[in-house]
């Protein structure tokens, strides 16, 4: 039999076998075949890792390198992105199960966030503070923190970590990045491009593997400054803990649970499409995802029907096939988490108008249906929990201030979609609704201009934009007394 391709952790610019010698297969979720097999990296390999970009933060490569260098840095790494984004996209749809087309469209706009950090680079700076007493300089630099442990997820999986790289990197840190066990092969082929790009070995590291083999190791790492996080809200909370206990900063981008709400004066065609886009787009895999749709009872059966006609024509398949618009959910585990709940919204009343199970394919892989749910009620399960698939809920209301009620009523706070031509009610809505992203009359929208922060239990802290900058640089004040005058006896006070 022949053996799979295999790889090894990327530390200070070279490929490492893993301390143990240990080795895990990762599955093509469109074939349920395993493709390639990574290293499985312990505390060991972290320990490595860790010390690399420590030694690289401190290297005067790096450090000294000024703030406009780091960002032309920043740029020749989006460059090279963009000679291989055909490559980067092909692995990512291998190893997720999306759209090849998907891909593209994500790998096409992946040297954007390097590009605008790079031109932050230089901007990053301290301010002078007034003080009472003209003779004391005050001022503040702001620097980097030192290492910063990454821990990014299957379903975006170098989207997710550019976000956490680009300000890292730009705000001067070094990085230690543990991608998910289920999608390691992307970041593998991205990690040379760094050096290539004349970052210094050891500033970006690679060390594959699982959660409690090396993600745990990696959040307690003695050396590691900061952690960044994004995947469950049960695991950032324990990351969180962890940080706590360290007294080291943690952002955490989480779950969600996400409503889109449709009024009567939308267009409702664009509302249909928008609900379409905002939960089956990558099967639901996002965390985005526009789970819960809330429409206006004088609109809901016509909503309905529209959505439903849609999700029944969708065209699930091979993520490599062009015409394909629905690939296969990322990993087995999901799969079974997909049919469990949609079992349970049974259960609890909920019922199936669509989809509900696996369609007939002639591929093994985990696909299953675009399914919508009636009769639901906001307080059932399948409308409080992330169900991280191709299920939504579709529940109507009477009113602005109940849609809001329904909206609100969750321990999520992520995102929200609002779908009205009355510019009165949209403002209000986007004041009013606990999420840290409010889309009118669109879905999904994102740049990395664009701050991006959870509410509530969908994270702590924020990703893209300027203020991302703050997460990666600690604050130093600094005082400096000019005066020529001789430094009085503290004891003696003076009137
Ligand atoms: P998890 O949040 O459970 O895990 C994400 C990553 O963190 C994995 O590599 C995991 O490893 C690792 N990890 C687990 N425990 C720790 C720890 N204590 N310290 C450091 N790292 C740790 O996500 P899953 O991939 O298992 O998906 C489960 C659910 O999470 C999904 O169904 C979805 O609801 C949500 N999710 C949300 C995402 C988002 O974009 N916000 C992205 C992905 C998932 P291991 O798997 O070995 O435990």
């Amino acid at each position: 039999m022949n053996r799979l391709p295999r790889h090894d952790h990327y530390i200070a610019g070279e490929w490492t076998a893993p301390a143990d010698g240990g080795y895990f297969p990762s599955v093509n979720p469109a074939t349920a075949k395993p493709w390639y097999e990574a290293a499985n990296g312990t505390a060991a390999d972290v320990d490595r890792a860790v010390a690399a970009a420590r030694t690289a933060f401190e290297d005067p490569r790096w450090r000294d390198l000024s703030q406009t260098r780091r960002g032309r840095l920043l740029r020749a790494l989006a460059e090279l992105i963009g000679e291989h984004s055909e490559e980067l996209a092909r692995t990512e749809s291998l190893d997720n199960g999306k759209l090849l087309r998907e891909m593209r469209a994500q790998m096409a706009g992946l040297p954007e966030y390097f590009h605008y950090y790079a031109g932050l680079a230089d901007k990053i700076h301290g301010e002078v503070i007034p003080g009472a007493d003209r003779a004391l300089l005050n001022y503040t630099l702001r620097e980097p923190v030192g290492v910063v442990g990454a821990i990014t997820p299957w379903n975006s999986p170098l989207l997710l970590t550019a976000t956490k790289l680009a300000p890292a990197l730009a705000a001067g840190n070094t990085v230690v990045v543990k991608p998910s066990e289920h999608t390691s092969a992307s970041l593998l082929a991205l990690a040379p491009l760094f050096e290539r790009a004349g970052f210094p070995p050891g500033v970006v590291n690679v060390v594959t593997g699982f959660g409690a083999g090396a993600g745990g190791p990696l959040t307690e790492h003695p050396e590691v400054s900061k952690v960044t996080f994004t995947g469950s809200t049960e695991t950032g909370r324990r990351i969180a803990r962890t940080c706590a206990d360290r007294l080291i900063r943690s952002t955490l981008e989480l779950g969600g649970k996400s409503p889109n709400i449709i009024f009567p004066d939308a267009d409702l065609g664009s509302a249909a499409m928008g609900v379409i886009a905002g939960i089956f787009a990558a099967a639901g895999q996002t965390c985005v995802a526009g789970s819960r749709v809330l429409v206006h009872r004088e609109v809901y059966d016509e909503i309905l029907e529209r959505v439903t006609a849609r999700a029944a024509t969708i065209r699930i398949g091979d993520p490599l096939d062009e015409t394909t618009e629905l690939g296969p959910l990322a990993i087995a585990d999901q799969l079974a988490k997909v049919e469990s709940y949609v079992e349970l919204g049974q259960a609890e009343g909920g019922k199936v108008v669509c989809g509900g199970r696996r369609p007939e394919l002639d591929l093994d892989g985990y696909f299953y249906s675009p399914t919508v749910f009636t009769g639901t009620d906001n307080s059932m399960r399948v409308c409080q929990e992330e169900i991280f698939g191709p299920v939504a809920t579709v529940m109507p209301f009477g009113s602005e201030e109940e849609a809001l009620a329904i909206a609100n009523d969750s321990a999520f706070g992520l995102a929200a979609g609002v779908w009205t031509r009355d510019l009165n009610r949209a403002h209000r809505m986007a004041a009013r609704l606990e999420a840290g992203t409010v889309w009118v009359n669109t879905y999904r929208s994102m740049s990395p201009m664009s701050p991006r922060a959870g509410f509530k239990s969908s994270g702590m802290g924020t990703e893209h934009g300027t203020e991302v900058i703050r997460e990666y640089t600690r604050l130093k004040s600094v005082w400096i007394n000019t005066s020529e005058e001789p430094v009085g006896d503290p004891f003696i006070l003076r009137s």
